[in-house]
């Protein structure tokens, strides 16, 4: 079959690409490289199977007939939405509806990468499908959360005017190699921080709690969605909730660091606790996730020592240097 994956130079999507052409199909991967990095679709330069167009999805474009749309573009962490929070808005409305527009155009089935963010920091724990949500819509997260949200809305849309094979995934904290250095996420963070033997950088009190899901197994459950008939949100993430001081304990101990913790301020709006429930893709799509955080955290730690680099754009844009980072 024909796919076709937006975000492909991003982590989930250059990692879905991967996952496509192991299975023998020929992709089409479309990124406009503003938090994706070229280096990690480096690897297919030869592969014939792979094409890849240099495309803003807001924009709309044509990639030819097409069996399968896996719509992956977006910044994605707080970092870097916050750095490009209209770009987010415009990837996560107008991005999403050319792309859906392609499935209809070619009667190709779609799937959306949602967040557990269309959750806000919720009341209700853990979280499970058929919560709506405590979203502030105008704080700083606002450009993610309601870009995703709003996304989730016309993809129903889609489904319900236009007959749309549609598919929606939430995906809850996911970490691996490909992770930006510098994207300013936790265990990206945290890896760098105990590798380099400076201090790891706690927010708040670090009793905020997060999931973490080893990459592999989140594109496994991914790819199992695309294959049911479940047109209705489906949550992946791992269930094993952990405390932020828990996850900085986890990664001294996985590198061996001698790293200290220091304590930072906590952002707006930091959901205090993330936890997603997994019935839903337990009984639908017989799939869990298999990676313990110990064992995905060793898995990663060559990506940090070895390739991972800062890069230059990830970095917060204010009034002040919005030149400088455009
Ligand atoms: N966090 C932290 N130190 C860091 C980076 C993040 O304590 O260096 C915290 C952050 O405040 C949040 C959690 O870790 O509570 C997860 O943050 P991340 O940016 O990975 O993603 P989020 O789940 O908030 O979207």
């Amino acid at each position: 079959m024909r796919a076709v994956v937006t975000g492909s130079a991003g982590f989930l999507g250059s990692h879905m690409v991967d996952a496509l052409l192991g299975d023998g199909h020929h992709v089409i991967g479309v990124d406009n490289l503003l938090t994706g990095n070229p280096r990690n679709m480096a690897h297919l330069s030869n592969e014939p199977r792979f094409q890849f167009l240099n495309q803003d999805i807001t924009s709309p474009f044509d990639p030819g007939q097409v069996d399968l749309v896996f719509n992956m573009a977006s910044p994605a962490s707080p970092v870097d939405y916050a750095a490009y929070g209209i770009e987010t808005l415009m990837v996560g409305s107008i991005g999403v509806r050319n792309v859906l527009d392609i499935a209809k155009k070619y009667s190709a089935r779609f799937l959306h990468c949602s967040t557990s963010e269309c959750y806000g920091d919720p009341l209700e724990h853990p979280q499970s499908e058929t919560y709506w949500g405590n979203v502030n819509p105008i704080g700083p997260r606002s450009v993610y959360d309601e870009s995703k949200r709003f996304a989730e809305a016309l993809v129903m849309a889609y489904y319900r005017y236009e007959r749309v094979d549609t598919r929606l995934v939430r995906i809850f904290n996911t970490y691996g190699p490909r992770l930006q250095a510098s994207d300013g996420r936790v265990i990206s963070n945290f890896l760098r921080q105990a590798l380099d033997g400076v201090d790891l950088t706690i927010y708040g009190d670090g009793s905020q709690t997060r999931s973490f899901c080893y990459v592999s197994d989140q594109i496994d459950g991914q790819l199992r969605l695309m294959q049911s008939d479940e047109y209705t949100p489906v949550n992946i993430g791992n269930p094993e909730e952990f405390t932020i001081l828990e996850c900085a304990e986890a990664v001294l101990a996985i590198t061996g660091s001698k790293s200290k913790l220091v304590f930072k301020p906590l952002p707006e709006d930091d959901p205090k606790q993330r936890c997603p429930d997994i019935s839903k893709a337990r009984t639908l799509l017989g799939w869990e996730p298999k990676t313990p955080l110990s064992e995905g955290l060793r898995l990663t730690i060559p990506w940090f020592k070895e390739v991972a680099e800062p890069q230059p754009h990830a970095k917060g844009r204010s009034k002040d240097d919005s030149e400088e980072a455009a």
